[in-house]
């Protein structure tokens, strides 16, 4: 299920399948083009050329020869001419038809490279808001297990809305300083309150304290009105891991892991923070994507996709995770 976003060579991927940003003719190119043929060998070239080329927006599939994955998902992206002349549309379609290969193939993972965002010319932030949204339409309505990657082949093309990530940054340059750990008081205010409540210490002991990472995941996904599919696709999180998670109730998970959850179920920085406690961790005012993540808690803006292009932009862990097969 999860999209991750990640730095790297693609002809390197060890994915299912690698999906290659190819011309209408098949038969090789510069760019990533060239560097899949040159890694792949020859005979990718041979079996190119009985496929007779691709439409544009359209994919088709191969062996991978020498390279790691077991497939090479061609399609052909738009030439961007302005914007005006169905780039968009090209460049979502050259997605879809790639994932639905991959699917029909019956891989597990893909890899893609910002198709058209190079010799093609499309506008990196724009290509990459419609890989991102393109992507995980196609994964949010899939029944298939299937985790996407993708690949940044340089940080200095990277480049995402400017208003967002000055404001974030901002953020986090200000409150980058040493302070108390808000999760100790968030403990002992949550404890008052249940005591001005009336419930007894007790009480508070069995339904807090005792109450497991697993546990409470549980009960908060009941609270919140959502079936568990919805919350792990919306917290970036593959089914095998959630059912991992599920039937083992002193299950550990990573930090990222729990604030995928926190987003998926639009916790308040105080919940969240509690979630986290349950798995032993805390946010951190000196640890750069905590603040990121506590930004965008605190705006209550739950795109668990924008929260990752930033982190990615800032060189911090992505938030998610997946079973490893
Ligand atoms: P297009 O013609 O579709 O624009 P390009 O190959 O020129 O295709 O570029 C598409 C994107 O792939 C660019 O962002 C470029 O930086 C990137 N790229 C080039 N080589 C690689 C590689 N080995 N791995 C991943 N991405 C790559």
């Amino acid at each position: 299920m999860p999209l991750f976003i990640i730095q790297g060579d693609i002809t390197r991927s060890d994915c299912d399948a690698i999906v290659n940003a190819a011309n209408n003719s098949l038969l090789g190119g510069g760019g990533v083009d060239g560097a899949i043929h040159r890694a792949a060998g020859p005979e990718l070239l041979n079996e190119c050329r009985t496929l007779h080329g691709c439409d544009t927006g359209e994919a088709k599939i191969t062996g991978a020869y020498n390279l790691d994955a077991k497939y090479v998902i061609h399609t052909v992206g738009p030439i961007w001419r302005g914007g005006n002349r169905g780039e968009e549309e090209l460049l979502r379609s050259c997605y879809r038809n790639s994932l639905k290969l991959a699917v029909e193939h019956e891989c597990k993972s893909v890899a893609f490279p910002m198709i058209s965002a190079g010799v093609y010319g499309y506008p990196f932030d724009e290509a990459l808001e419609v890989a991102v949204s393109e992507i995980s339409s196609f994964l949010n309505s899939s029944q298939d297990d299937l985790t996407v990657y993708i690949t940044i082949f340089s940080k200095r093309d990277y480049k995402i809305s400017r208003e967002l990530f000055d404001d974030v940054n901002k953020y986090v340059k200000d409150r980058m300083v040493f302070k108390e750990h808000r999760f100790m008081c968030m403990g002992m205010n949550a404890a008052a309150d249940a005591c001005a409540a009336d419930s007894s210490v007790e009480e508070f002991v069995k339904t807090h304290i005792d109450e497991s990472f697993s546990r409470m995941l549980l009960r908060l996904i009941d609270e919140k009105g959502m079936t568990d599919v919805e919350c792990y696709k919306k917290a970036n999180i593959d089914r095998k891991l959630f059912s991992k998670i599920r039937s083992n109730e002193s299950y550990h998970p990573k930090k990222t892991t729990v604030l995928g959850f926190a987003i998926a179920l639009k916790l308040t920085l105080d919940e969240t923070d509690e979630l986290l406690m349950k798995a032993g961790y805390a946010l951190s005012d000196s640890n750069c994507g905590d603040l990121v993540v506590e930004y965008f808690l605190n705006n209550r803006i739950y795109d668990i996709n924008k929260i990752n292009e930033v982190l990615f932009a800032m060189d911090q862990e992505l938030i998610g995770e997946y079973y490893p097969a």
